[in-house]
């Protein structure tokens, strides 16, 4: 490990895409979580957090807000603090992706009990979502963009059903790892591109929600002038968020139940697997060291305790034993994944493909939009 140059601060090695030392040795990807995250104001951004939540509940419709719940712990802890904490009527959403824990399973309806929230569980033929991750694995060595796609789906599909203003996300941009594209993709203009070949548009639409990239201007700009004023947080980038603390809460409060409390993803049967992959499409990359870097950045590791850790990682990388079950419940062979090492979503889409069109004409009516709120002063 001492061959591998690392930023001072964090643990991001030489290797990772696009890193650039300063003469202290700390790293580009350091000085950007500076510029964003260290003199936040939580204080204030949770007195924004109240407006909005009051705001939404104002509303009265007939749910305040929708929670993707998947039984992890950051949207355990969202659910939690929707519900007890800021007084909300959440609608708990989860998109069965086939590969629940038994943890999950069994954390997602205690928590719902013991919340006293609504819940619904969104699941999707399996003979399509199978062949869909086994097109994914087959052709570009992963099967994470399918159920990201899938979170989307359920997200959008509900809020649409029932009307409801605002989403509530665990996900973060301070704490998780936030992956540059060379790293990892789950953009649905490239898994559009993957599933093209094998898949009827409808099949594809069954899982894929048209975005605006999708969309021709027309249904654009109609969208946009229709846009029910809903809107989306992330909650961990609002209010603190202490990984152990989190997970203290939610075993007191809510029998929360989980294998190791140092892992990640403990609601994915298959989250080993997904390293396991990346790290041999990537050598010596050693995909846990965003995560960690994060959490030293954000002063809930120290730098020492994130080396130990990726020590470790890098010690225990072998096959992981969930391989054979994975392989059988996708009808794959162990041949099939046996040159994933040269599978990779960038085969498929560059970051210029991902960049968002904006037409001149949409941007006409944005911006005509904006003004008649101010005129109107809304
Ligand atoms: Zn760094």
């Amino acid at each position: 490990m001492s061959a591998v140059t690392r930023c001072s601060r964090c643990v991001l090695s030489e290797q990772f895409p696009n890193i650039r030392y300063d003469g202290d040795g700390v790293c580009n990807y350091c000085h950007d979580w500076d510029r964003a995250w260290k003199d936040f104001d939580f204080e204030r951004s949770e007195r924004r957090l109240v407006r909005l939540f009051e705001t939404a509940k104002a509303k009265k419709r007939r749910y305040d807000c929708l929670v993707g719940f998947s039984g992890g712990r950051d949207s355990t802890y969202v659910l939690y603090l929707c519900k007890v904490k800021y007084g909300l009527n959440p609608l708990a959403v989860t998109f069965n992706n086939g590969f629940l824990s038994e943890f999950a399973v069994e954390n997602i309806m205690n928590s719902v009990r013991l919340l006293g929230v609504d819940h619904v569980m969104h699941t999707i033929d399996w003979s399509l979502l199978k062949r869909m991750y086994r097109t994914m694995m087959l052709r570009a060595g992963e099967f994470c963009s399918v159920c990201s796609a899938g979170i989307y789906l359920v997200r959008q599909h509900y809020r649409d059903l029932y009307n409801i203003p605002l989403i509530v996300n665990g996900a973060s941009a301070r704490v998780d790892e936030a992956s540059p594209f060379e790293v990892n993709c789950t953009h649905p203009v490239y898994l559009r591109r993957v599933l093209r070949e094998s898949f009827a548009p409808g099949e594809i639409d069954r899982l894929i929600v048209p975005r605006e990239y999708d969309l021709g201007l027309w249904d654009l700009v109609k969208r946009r002038l229709l846009d029910r004023g809903h809107t989306a947080v992330n909650l961990p980038d609002q209010v603190p968020w202490h990984n152990q603390e989190i997970l203290d809460t939610l075993m007191r409060e809510l029998g929360w139940r989980t294998p190791d409390r140092t892992k990640e993803h403990v609601d994915c049967r298959y989250a080993a697997l997904k390293y396991w992959f990346r790290n041999q499409q990537m050598p010596g990359f050693v995909f846990k060291q965003e995560k960690l870097s994060q959490l030293v950045r954000d002063g809930q590791m120290t730098r020492d305790a994130a080396l130990a850790d990726l020590e470790k990682a890098i010690a225990e990388d072998a096959e992981p034993p969930v391989l054979d079950a994975f392989l059988d419940q996708l009808d794959l062979a162990r041949d099939d994944v046996a040159d994933v090492a040269g599978r990779s979503h960038r085969d498929f889409v560059t970051k210029e493909d991902l960049v968002p069109r904006r037409p001149a004409a949409l941007r006409a009516v944005l911006g005509a939009k904006r003004l008649a709120g101010r005129l109107l002063g809304r």
